[in-house]
């Protein structure tokens, strides 16, 4: 038996195999790199990997969580989509077989000083107009041509990163494409652009990969999007349980800062999760909370362990009875958009404390 707090995470492995055959069927020609990043957007690095086995490739941050997949007997092929930092990386990423991402003419630098580079694959990011990370459009083909001059060195290939693909109607996403298309056109290598929006919402940015994020956790990656809208499954259910209902009279105050008045007698549900749990501290009184399945309001301001909401909608709710805040049943985006954020912060966010399961 369990001790303790009944908030946990469930993660739902079969969910995250459904969401790469929804990028699979919408992209059939391309291959996929599985963007896992950032602990696999908060599911779990090792976990995530070996569920997306069907994956041609992993992409990740930085080389610290590739190491931690390596070590973990992770064999798929790995992406360093910020590339290297510093040049003692280098040796690794022939050791451990890690493609790195160049997007500055240190990494090209430090590659040419190094005297044993290879073999060593890389990509050559192109900045088409995000502005954060690549070489500039008109310095890609000399970049290409100092590395393809380095003996040990291969490149695969050419990414751009989409800025807009959120918004369905965005001038810029066709504008970054062309740009793209101008950037590398008649230079050998394999192109990769989409993220999960262009890969569900421009098929013209598919090329030979995609590199599809949020919507294998079964995120919707557009603006005011939900993920069962394109048929995605939330990989991800916040659990917890009521801990206390307290009967309050009309006219008290509840949580910090007595923010949220009883404007009747009501009953209060106190349940166990807060933002030392992941829950945004932002999310407003009138934030949907599941309790038994229903939905219930958030009332008064979050606190570090602990939600209040108002049960007048389930007035036979007692402690022990279980709540969701997020995932099966209420989508994450619902609540990122009211507390402010969006639902890539707080799947990422949940914190060490929480148990994870798998479903
Ligand atoms: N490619 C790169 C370079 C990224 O940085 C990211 C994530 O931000 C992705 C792909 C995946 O994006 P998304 O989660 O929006 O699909």
């Amino acid at each position: 038996a369990v001790v303790g707090r009944a908030t946990r995470v469930t993660i739902d492995l079969g969910a995250l195999r459904h969401n790469l055959s929804i990028a699979r069927i919408t992209a059939p020609r391309a291959k996929v790199m599985a963007a896992i990043k950032a602990n696999g957007y908060g599911h779990g690095l090792e976990r995530v990997a070996t569920a997306l086995q069907g994956a041609d490739a992993l992409g990740v941050a930085c080389i610290n969580e590739a190491l931690a997949l390596r070590t973990a007997g992770i064999e798929a092929p790995i992406t360093l989509l910020e590339g290297f930092f510093r040049a003692d990386e280098i040796p690794l990423l022939r050791a451990y077989r890690f493609e790195a991402v160049l997007h500055e003419a240190s990494q090209v630098d430090a590659l040419e000083r190094s005297h044993f580079p290879g073999p060593v694959r890389v990509w050559i990011k192109v900045d088409t107009g995000m502005h954060r990370l690549g070489f500039a459009p008109g310095a890609t083909r000399g970049t290409w041509r100092r590395l393809n001059a380095l003996e040990g060195v291969e490149v695969v290939g050419f990414m751009t990163h989409l800025a807009c693909a959120d918004d369905r109607s965005h001038p810029a996403t066709l504008r970054q494409l062309a740009l793209f298309e101008e950037s590398v056109e008649g230079l050998p290598g394999e192109r990769a652009i989409a993220n999960s929006a262009g890969v569900l919402g421009w098929p013209e940015t598919h090329a030979e990969w995609i590199r599809p994020g949020v919507m294998l956790y079964g995120i919707s990656p557009f603006l005011e999007g939900r993920g069962p809208e394109t048929k995605l499954r939330p990989a991800m259910t916040l659990h917890s349980e009521l801990i206390a209902v307290n009967h309050i009279s009309k006219g008290e105050f509840v949580g910090y800062g007595g923010t949220w008045r009883a404007p009747e007698a009501l009953p209060v549900g106190v349940v166990a999760i807060g933002y030392g749990d992941g829950y945004p501290r932002h999310a407003p009184s009138g934030t949907p909370v599941l309790v038994n399945g229903k939905q219930v309001p958030l009332i008064g301001r979050v606190s570090m362990d602990m939600i209040t909401v108002d049960l007048r909608g389930q007035p036979q709710a007692r402690v022990g009875d279980p709540v969701v805040l997020w995932g099966e049943g209420l989508p994450a985006e619902v609540i990122a958009e009211r507390a402010g954020t969006i639902a890539y912060e707080l799947l990422c966010g949940v914190t060490q404390r929480v148990r994870c399961e798998e479903v």
